[in-house]
Parts: structure tokens; C-alpha cells; sequence
């Protein structure tokens, strides 16, 4: 269900998917509201694993 929903790039609303990527209330842009590459959750995760890796390695050594 939540994969038909997008967000408006210029007014932030949650609108169902249509043909036209057009938000119905202002027209803007519709967008992806998760898009996978500018996650900053998947960014801080990949830090964080970067980090007990490294804690990792230093304690075996
Ligand atoms: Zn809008």
C-alpha cells in the first residue's frame, strides 16, 4: 500500500501515485518520500558498521 504513496517536493504532502508525478494540491513534483540512496539512516548505519568494525578489529588485535 505505502509503496503507491510519493511526497510532494514542494509542499511535503503525501499523495497517491498518479501518471502525472503531479501533486494534486500544488502541483509539484512528486518524489520517492524514501529513496534509498539519500537515506541518512542508511548513511549513519554504514558509519556505525564502519565503527564496531573497526572496535572489532582493534580488540582481536
Ligand atoms: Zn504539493
Amino acid at each position: 500500500m505505502t509503496k503507491y504513496l510519493k511526497k510532494c517536493a514542494e509542499c511535503s504532502k503525501y499523495v497517491l501515485e498518479n501518471p502525472e508525478s503531479k501533486c494534486r494540491y500544488c502541483g509539484g513534483k512528486l518524489v520517492n518520500p524514501r529513496p534509498p540512496k539519500y537515506s541518512p539512516i542508511d548513511k549513519y548505519q554504514k558509519y556505525r558498521l564502519d565503527f564496531f568494525k573497526t572496535e572489532f578489529k582493534k580488540k582481536i588485535n
